[in-house]
């Protein structure tokens, strides 16, 4: 019979408590060598609507100070104070996310945001597709909303190659009406002008392949493209329909939540000012009455929202 003295026993327990210790401690170096990241990290969000499948892809979020320009009709400390009632640190976060819709017969891309020419970190639109099981080859139809470029230089790869190699390509009539036109290029003023070179890059020698639609035309059963002139002459919004579901994309007509909660504020980037805050009020009453969700493009992320009127302005409360 084996007598434990408490010597031995207290020697055992200290060799029992450094194995446990040595073990709990998984000499931590391994811990620490993982590596960062440095992005936002993958994100897709998919939701049901009636009979459709809506998928929201983050291409990217960008952090940004507010500048002067950035609001053309409010001075630059109100607009910095109104930032930080949803962003203590004064920054604004704008993310970019474009939808996705399969209908069951067609499978529609809306936007195809900033592609790959912004820098290393931005641009992770092709990742996330792919991260949410879709595949570029399978698109049939690239449906845009205006040509500002982060909304089409996502039609082209690095090497310029069509990134939906399968998939014809939608854009509204106005739209491509004005930023094709030379006079208009020409009259624009010397900052504005390589936004109309941008367009003719990456709509070069498409062809046929092109195809302009009117807003108001119904595109594939269950997206409808409603006119919402003012941010560009022609941009246009989409309305996601099925059963008794609605999905308002408003685009960039309402850009960032901080025009939601002030549509009277004009952001410096709106080509028709008065025209899209008129546009903007009336398409945020239109969503208010009727009670449809609505998302954006720039919402905070995955953006899918009720919207409620709150004195002046409105505001957002997430749906996902
Ligand atoms: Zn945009």
């Amino acid at each position: 019979m084996t007598t434990l003295s408490r010597r031995t026993m207290l020697a055992g327990a200290a060799t029992v408590g450094a194995a446990a210790i040595s073990s709990l401690n998984l000499t931590s170096p391994v811990k620490a060598a993982a590596p960062q990241f440095g992005k936002t990290g993958s994100g897709f969000y998919r939701r049901k609507l009636g009979d459709l499948e809506v998928t929201t892809i983050l291409d990217e979020i960008l952090v940004r100070d507010v500048t002067a320009s950035m609001v053309r009709n409010a001075e630059l400390a109100d607009v910095q104070k109104e930032v930080t009632v949803t962003s203590p640190d004064g920054k604004i976060r704008q993310p970019y996310a474009p939808l996705v819709v399969n209908n069951g017969s067609k499978l529609v891309v809306l936007d195809t945001g900033n592609g790959t020419r912004l820098g290393p970190n931005l641009g992770q639109y092709a990742e996330n597709f792919a991260a949410a099981g879709l595949d570029t080859k399978n698109v049939d139809i690239v449906l845009i909303s205006h040509f500002h470029p982060d909304h089409i230089n996502g039609i082209r790869l690095k090497d310029e190659s069509l990134a939906f190699p399968n998939a014809e390509i939608q854009v509204p009539a106005p739209e491509w009406a004005f930023w094709m036109s030379d006079e208009n290029m020409a009259k624009a003023p010397e900052a504005g002008r390589g936004t109309f070179m941008n367009v003719r890059r990456v709509f070069k020698d498409l062809g046929d392949r092109i195809k302009q639609y009117q807003p108001g035309k119904e595109i594939v059963t269950g997206i409808t493209t409603v006119a919402t002139p003012g941010h560009t002459p022609g941009h246009t919004s989409f309305l996601l329909s099925s059963g008794k579901e609605s999905l308002f994309m408003v685009v960039d007509a309402a850009t960032i939540e901080l025009f939601v909660r002030k549509p009277n504020w004009h952001l410096g980037f709106d080509s028709i000012p008065a025209l899209a805050e008129e546009t903007r009020k009336k398409m945020l009453d239109m969503v208010v009455t009727d009670r449809m969700l609505a998302t954006g493009y720039h919402w905070p992320f995955p953006g899918i929202s009720y919207v409620a009127k709150d004195g002046e302005g409105y505001r957002l409360y997430s749906a996902t």
